[in-house]
């Protein structure tokens, strides 16, 4: 288990503007999340190291950016429209909605209750929404056709109105008894990995690369959750970063192996101890039917052990669905002659960017003493921090330090863009500041700096200061 609760985590992030409740004015948005200034830093910072890591520093490697919006039939092929669904019980005591295969002993979380469930119903999550004006076809009522459309009926003897007809109030909508233009149906993606598959065909005929490659993307999902929870680890919208590498079915093993490694590189680069990370390995059971392998990479969350991301095999599964949907061929053609095309494989490593927030946050989350006197910081990575480097004149009353102050902090500004100026309240009060939001270093300029050009560089971690030469910030961490 983690040291720091969630709750500590909640306030620290709401307070200090990482991260606030969606639509929080109007009372919130169950399962939705805004980020502030420095939410929106890490993450970015978060998101940029992973496309730098497994795009810009490989050669193996297409980045995409999908539309989210897809044509129902992606979503029919890939068999989200008939499975992507979770069961769904009530609790029949204070009628809690809740995930039957989250229920812990049988009892109900919001309230107690012991064994009184409704039968388990499949629930569908993903969010349906109609593309384009939203044509009704209807059989109503005359008394409704008039209500929704204020159109009185043009055949008064057999009250037979037009059969087609636009609705845009969503309230005239839900009680129109009517059927959606089907055509015309889509889904908020439930992930980015289909944007993935559906543009394999036009990577491969823009670049003709040699297995194996990967197409990576970024990007928000979107999932109907039962029970959002435990922060923005289950939300029911967020952020994926997916990979499908393609594979030769005769190479997947050892492919498998090295992904195992390269995941476990970049959680090290976002600073997560290596005992809180555990690779579950998934039962066959437990698997998806055409998976052969997959591994549940588990975190030591403050909430407890849970999923932070998954690496599935997901044989030709998904290539296979969209050439039988489709009619258009999804194969890769050998350069080795002789060799027939076929449809690749695929390795899929799937990390979901809020889940990587929570567990930065809390692995950096630390607690010491200075001078007597208990002190919260959080001990980020240098690369990962919001606010690289704050700057402050040691007195604001005095013109000349804070003409020179100003002058380093644009120039630090250009360089690095997240660079804070800071000169609230005394020092002591700006180092705590700077400490509770992971700030690795305070810049200071004092008379000797008007002096030298040299100013002191206080650091987050040992709390100690030096001199450095304004050149030299920066230059040794
Ligand atoms: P879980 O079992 O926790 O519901 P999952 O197995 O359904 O997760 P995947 O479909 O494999 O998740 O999605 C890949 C990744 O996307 C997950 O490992 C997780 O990091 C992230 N993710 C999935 N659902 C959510 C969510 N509701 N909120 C935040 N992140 C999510």
């Amino acid at each position: 288990m983690s040291d720091v609760s969630l709750e500590d985590i909640v306030s620290l992030c709401k307070r200090r503007g990482f991260i606030y409740q969606g639509s929080d004015v109007y009372g919130g948005l169950a399962g939705t999340w805004d980020y502030g200034p420095l939410g929106v830093q890490l993450k970015r910072n978060i998101m940029n190291l992973w496309w730098k890591t497994f795009v810009d520093d490989r050669d193996d490697m297409y980045g995409v950016d999908a539309a989210i919006l897809m044509n129902q039939k992606v979503w029919q092929a890939s068999g989200h429209v008939d499975t992507f669904s979770d069961p769904l019980v009530k609790c029949k005591k204070c009628t809690a909605t809740l995930r039957a295969d989250k229920i812990v002993d049988n009892t109900c979380p919001n309230c107690g209750e012991v064994n009184n469930f409704t039968n388990p119903e499949q629930f569908n999550m993903m969010f349906k929404t109609v593309v384009g004006p939203k044509f009704y076809s209807i059989e109503p009522k005359k008394d409704e056709y008039v209500a929704l459309t204020n159109v009185p009926f043009k055949n008064k003897s057999d009250d037979t109105p037009a059969t087609t007809f636009p609705v845009n109030d969503p309230d005239k909508e839900l009680s129109a008894v009517s059927l959606h233009d089907k055509g015309s149906i889509s889904y908020l993606r439930p992930e980015t990995a289909q944007g993935i598959f559906t543009n394999f065909k036009n990577v491969v005929d823009s670049f003709s690369p040699d297995l194996p490659f990967g197409i990576a993307q970024q990007g928000k999902a979107f999932r109907n959750e039962i029970s959002p929870r435990d922060f923005v680890f289950r939300s029911r919208e967020f952020e994926q970063m997916e990979i499908e590498y393609f594979v030769d079915p005769e190479t997947w093993e050892p492919l498998f192996e090295k992904w195992v490694k390269d995941i476990e590189a970049f959680l090290a680069e976002l600073g997560l101890p290596k005992d809180k990370i555990h690779n579950l390995e998934v039962e066959e059971n437990d698997r998806a039917h055409y998976s052969k392998r997959t591994i549940d990479v588990e975190f030591d969350f403050p909430h407890g052990r849970d999923e932070l991301l998954g690496l599935a095999y997901r044989t030709d599964f998904d290539l296979e669905n969209i050439e039988r949907v489709s009619g258009k061929k999804q194969r890769f053609i050998p350069k080795e002659p002789g060799k027939q095309p076929f449809i690749p494989h695929v390795i899929e490593p799937s990390f979901g960017v809020e889940r990587a927030i929570i567990a930065v946050l809390s692995s950096a989350y630390t607690e010491d003493e200075v001078n007597g006197e208990k002190r919260v910081y959080l001990k980020f990575p240098t690369h990962l921090a919001p606010v690289r480097f704050a700057v402050s004149p040691l007195l604001k009353n005095k013109p000349e330090l804070v003409e020179k102050a100003r002058s380093v902090y644009a120039d630090l500004k250009k360089q690095y863009g997240n660079v804070m100026w800071d000169d609230n309240g005394n020092i002591g009060k700006r180092y705590r500041r700077q400490d509770e939001i992971g700030t690795p270093q305070c810049i200071v300029i004092d008379f000797q700096t008007l002096e030298d050009n040299t100013v002191t560089v206080r650091d987050r971690d040992t709390t100690e200061q030096h001199r450095v030469a304004i050149a030299a910030i920066g230059k040794t961490d």
